[in-house]
Formats: C-alpha cells, structure tokens, sequence
C-alpha cells in the first residue's frame, strides 16, 4: 500500500524502535475490543451505540485541531514546548515523505489517550466509557491511516482528494491554517481554513 515503507521504515528511532503498523497492530484490536465489551456489558443499543460514537468521533477531531494547532504549532514562542514540538510535528514538516515521522510516536500517543481515558471516566457515565473510548480510539486511527494516505497515497475519490488538498496546504501555510486533518469541520468553524488551487 506505501511503497516507500520497504525502503524508508523497516525501524523508526523515536523513542525505541518501532514499525509504522505498530500504532494500528495495538489500537485497532484494543479499540474493538473495548467497544464489543461495552456494547455486551452494559446491553446498548444500537442507537445507543450511534449516540455515543459520534460524539466521541466528534470529540477526537476536537482533539486533533487543538494539539495541531495550538501544541505541534507554537513555534513564535520559544522553550521546551517549541523545542518540543520540532523535535516531532517539526520532522514532519521538514520532510512530510517520511513515513514515520507522520505519524504519533506510540509512547506519545499511549500517555496522550491514557491521560484522556482518566478524563472520561470522571466527566461519563460509567456505561458510555468503553463504547465512547474505543471510538475515540478508532478516530485517532483514522486520522494516521488518512494521513499516511495523504502522504504516500493517491487519491481515488473526490472526498479524497479534498482531504489531501486541504492537508497539502497546511504544508504550505504551515502555522496559518488548515489544522484539521480528518476533517476540515474545526477549521471552517474556527476560521483557519485556507484555500488554494486543487494540487492533485
Ligand atoms: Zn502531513
Ligand atoms: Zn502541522
């Protein structure tokens, strides 16, 4: 599926040496299996289901615009968080072909949803958070599958190429706009999207 994997990313040295598969490989079964459980032990329906994944899906591109945003981009302001922040979204830029530095390190991304985890169970009701966390999980993989994609895939669909079009020019604008890789909801509401010619 990504030709350059072969030859770029046998291993990846970022904290521990890790294979790109590895965040789908762990989170994927874990995000299923958290969802099957839930859905069981607790008897949801399936509308009930519906109502709680889409909040949570709502809630991971929440979560994507502001860390892109306001975390990977803070680079007027200097420190540990600016040095932070190019040691890994930074790679990223410098060279958005390398299939590894696309995507979360894992470690970053364990402390990131274990520490949203906590935040759940205290703000959910105890029955909505497996069903609620795991599609908060699937969202989360769904923005490194489509940004893997973007990179190293092309498009086959209209939606498809949007998505990419739209991510490209982040690349181009880099701090000014287009945050939201999965979808461009937040910055359309929150006035960061930048438009330009159709780059496919
Ligand atoms: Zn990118
Ligand atoms: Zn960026």
């Amino acid at each position: 599926m990504f030709p350059s994997m072969k030859a770029e990313f046998s291993r990846w040295c970022w904290l521990g040496w890790v294979h790109p598969a590895m965040p789908f490989l762990f989170w994927f079964p874990l995000a299923l299996g958290i969802i099957g459980w839930g859905i069981s032990r607790w008897e949801l329906s399936l509308e009930q289901v519906f109502l709680l994944a889409l909040p949570a899906l709502l809630s991971w591109s929440l979560l994507e615009y502001i860390l892109h945003r306001w975390l990977f981009h803070p680079f007027q302001i200097g420190g540990t968080l600016e040095r932070l922040a190019r040691s890994t979204h930074g790679k990223h830029h410098d060279q958005p072909d390398h299939l590894a530095s696309a995507l979360v390190p894992p470690v970053n991304a364990a402390i990131i949803l274990i520490v949203l985890g906590g935040i759940f169970f205290l703000v959910l009701p105890i029955y909505a958070l497996a069903v609620f966390m795991g599609f908060f999980i699937l969202g989360y993989l769904f923005y490194e599958g489509l940004h893997l994609a973007i990179h190293h895939c092309k498009p086959r669909t209209r939606l498809g190429r949007f998505l990419r079009n739209h991510h490209l020019n982040h690349h181009k604008v880099e701090n000014n706009g287009n945050f939201g890789v999965s979808s461009p909801l937040w910055d359309w509401l929150m006035g960061t999207w930048t438009h330009s010619k159709d780059r496919n």
